[in-house]
């Protein structure tokens, strides 16, 4: 039985870039808390605009809102998910583990990446919404500039992808990861992947994890 995957990481760690390589390799189901908030945003729905202006300014939207969102859109007997971008607090974590994950067997991912290389990976960051490719301008650009290879369509930068809402969503993941890195390791859940040299060298590392995991 293949493990549930927490996937932790700073922004621009690189996990929805993970994520859609475990996804394609074993295939998991990705579930992505700040994709599931985009959408809500994306759709104008009420919840939508209440979330907007935390969003905008790089800050964490409530932990029963995201719950809500992630519990409805998850069911674990139906096979085995990466939690993306989720847990953000302890609360969060307790949550998943008590509500979600329960008996199931989990590891928990951290990828590893310095912050100062974050900054730069993150304001090259371009994506495309409907396909879900993500580009890095340096390092992975598109064909064709400005469109995505798979869709062909426009690619953006999120705009929450700015150098100043980067630094504060730096300051907030400063802020909360160590109680739920101390959170994991305490069950030995905690694994750390270095995610700095290669996106293929960090998925590498991954599905050895994940294989450990199963035997
Ligand atoms: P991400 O795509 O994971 O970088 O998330 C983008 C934004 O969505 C974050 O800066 C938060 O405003 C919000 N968000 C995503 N996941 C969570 C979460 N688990 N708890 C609170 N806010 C979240």
């Amino acid at each position: 039985m293949m493990p549930q995957i927490i996937l932790l990481g700073a922004p621009g760690a690189g996990k929805g870039t993970q994520a859609a390589q475990i996804v394609e390799k074993f295939k998991y189901k990705h579930i992505s808390t700040g994709d599931l908030l985009r959408q809500e945003l994306a759709a104008k729905t009420e919840l939508g605009k209440e979330i907007a202006a935390i969003m905008e300014q790089g800050k964490l939207v409530a932990d029963d809102i995201v719950f809500a969102l992630l519990a409805k859109n998850c069911d674990l007997t139906s096979g085995h998910y990466i939690f993306d971008g989720f847990p953000r607090t302890i609360a969060q974590a307790k949550a998943l583990d008590e509500k979600i994950i329960k008996d199931y067997k989990a590891v928990a991912i951290y990828l590893d990446v310095p912050l100062k290389e974050l900054i730069a990976r993150i304001c090259n960051r371009r994506v495309a919404p409907k396909s879900g490719q993500i580009y890095n301008l340096i390092s992975k650009p598109p064909k064709r500039p400005g469109f995505c290879d798979i869709s062909g369509e426009p690619l953006i930068q999120r705009k929450d992808d700015t150098e100043e809402v980067v630094k504060n969503r730096f300051q907030v993941f400063q802020d909360t990861i160590g109680p739920i890195m101390d959170h994991y390791a305490a069950k030995g859940l905690l694994h750390k992947v270095d995610a700095t040299i290669d996106s293929a060298t960090t998925f590498q590392q991954i599905v050895k994890i994940l294989e450990q995991a199963q035997s």
